[in-house]
């Protein structure tokens, strides 16, 4: 239940590991005991304010950082929507040197655990905002990226879930909510980015990129996947006139 690795950490941290044992069976994640996880080039502080950071999300970066490189952005401004502990905009300025990023949060608590994530990744251009995304302009940015709630209501999701922020987990009835209403706003608004990536859920590719094909028909539209070989990534990317 515990491997070698967490328990070698608990060990050195001075976490009792019986305790540890205890909490994990009842599915209490480790990664909240132990206070911190490694994601891609940072150290990341997680509680129960923040999902922990998935692997998946790591790709999604990893991805996004090289199609930034491939099309040649530089002094990039960034939105991300729903940063919670940070770890996707502290890996986007820890790869893009003279990026100017906004991260935005509807959980207070979140955006002060990401604060204290930047702080202890020595980045600072990332302001944070405590706010629902609906309030927030998205007007003349370069990159949009967002791993929003995607799961449906009516999911039974797993007790790995049971202790995280249930708002970072559920995106509504289909869980499309939060990519409605990106998409929407960015439908009225002149300056669009020219990079949007998403994570999604597996089964929702394609009804995302209708909606992009319906209200955003001036963006290439890819669905990507994960190391599962299911689709997890959307990469929308502007055409050029
Ligand atoms: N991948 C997460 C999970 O399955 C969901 C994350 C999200 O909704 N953005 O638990």
């Amino acid at each position: 239940m515990i491997d070698e690795l967490n328990k070698k950490i608990l060990e050195e941290r001075g976490i009792d590991y019986n305790y540890a044992l205890e909490k994990v069976k009842s599915g209490y994640p480790i990664q909240y005991i132990i206070g911190d996880v490694e994601f891609l080039d940072s150290t990341i502080k997680v509680n129960e304010s923040v999902l922990i950071p998935r692997f998946e999300t790591e790709l999604l970066v990893d991805m996004l950082n090289k199609k930034i490189k491939e099309l040649n952005l530089n002094n990039i401004k960034v939105l991300e929507l729903g940063t919670g502990s940070g770890c996707i905009s502290i890996n986007i300025s820890l790869n893009n040197v003279n990026s100017s990023i906004t991260a935005v949060d509807i959980s207070s608590d979140a955006i002060k655990v990401a604060k204290e994530n930047a702080l202890h990744n020595k980045v600072n251009n990332i302001t944070f905002i405590s706010d629902d995304m609906a309030n927030v302009n998205f007007e003349g940015y370069d990159v949009l990226v967002s791993n929003p709630p995607y799961v449906m209501n009516s999911e039974d999701v797993g007790v790995e879930t049971k202790y995280e922020p249930q708002i970072a987990l559920f995106g509504g009835e289909d869980g499309l909510d939060f990519y409605r209403l990106i998409i929407d706003k960015l439908s009225n608004i002149n300056s669009k980015p020219i990079i949007i990536a998403f994570e999604i859920g597996m089964l929702q590719g394609n009804q995302i990129k209708d909606l992009f094909n319906s209200k955003l028909p001036m963006y290439d539209v890819s669905i990507n996947k994960d190391l599962n070989g299911r689709d997890r990534f959307v990469f929308a990317v502007k055409k050029v006139k």
